[in-house]
């Protein structure tokens, strides 16, 4: 049975100003007061972890233990198909240091001509994946994980989102993730899905 959250306040456990808005609109209908680490001045602990669920337990705990708040983390990235799953935990590194995401999208189609990958849908199969951490003070951790199916489309296309979102086009779907509102993609997002988890697990 997972643990139930009935604090009136949440650290959320991310520098990245995306997630954040992204998140926040998620638990907006549960009237819990959110703080950013903005806020409280806190820093991203170093990412060491090899899977995303050991990334966001480090960030989550991390969060938790420097503001003794309880902490939600999430930890998210995209596996490549045709790169072998790449760059999945290193999603955000291949940004570059200015973690510039078109930096990270040059980098996949470049690995894609490097190997001749075709453009045929099959060949450019991608999915995105969240994990979300929830850390009490006292170091109990929750995690739930949610994924979303498309493939990489070149060029980019649409000015919403964040990140890798203008190549990426969910299966089923023409338009982008950049190219839908910010409720139609959380309708069905990896972070959607991981939150609609974590609702129905301890928010309920
Ligand atoms: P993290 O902060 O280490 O979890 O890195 C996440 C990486 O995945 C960053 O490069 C993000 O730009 C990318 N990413 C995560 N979620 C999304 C999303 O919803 N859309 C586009 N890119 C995302």
């Amino acid at each position: 049975m997972a643990r139930r959250f009935a604090a009136p306040k949440l650290l959320v456990a991310t520098h990245n100003r995306g997630k954040a808005e992204e998140i926040r609109a998620m638990l907006s209908p549960f009237g819990v007061e959110i703080v950013s680490m903005a806020d409280l001045g806190l820093p991203a602990p170093p990412e060491t972890g090899t899977t995303f669920e050991s990334n966001a337990t480090i960030k989550a705990l991390a969060a938790t233990r420097a503001s003794k708040l309880p902490a939600l983390a999430d930890d998210s990235g995209l596996a490549v198909r045709a790169l072998g799953g790449q760059p999945g935990v290193y999603t955000a590194d291949w940004e570059g240091p200015t973690r510039d995401a078109m930096v990270g999208m040059q980098r996949i189609q470049a690995e894609f001509a490097k190997r001749a990958v075709p453009d045929t849908d099959d060949d450019r199969r991608a999915t995105f994946h969240c994990v979300l951490a929830l850390a009490w003070p006292d170091e109990h951790v929750e995690l739930v994980h949610g994924t979303l199916d498309g493939r990489i489309v070149w060029p980019p296309r649409g000015s919403g989102g964040h990140g890798y979102d203008p190549c990426f086009q969910p299966i089923g779907d023409r338009r982008t993730n950049a190219e839908m509102s910010t409720a139609e993609k959380n309708a069905i997002s990896h972070r959607g899905r991981a939150f609609a988890k974590l609702v129905e697990a301890c928010f309920r």
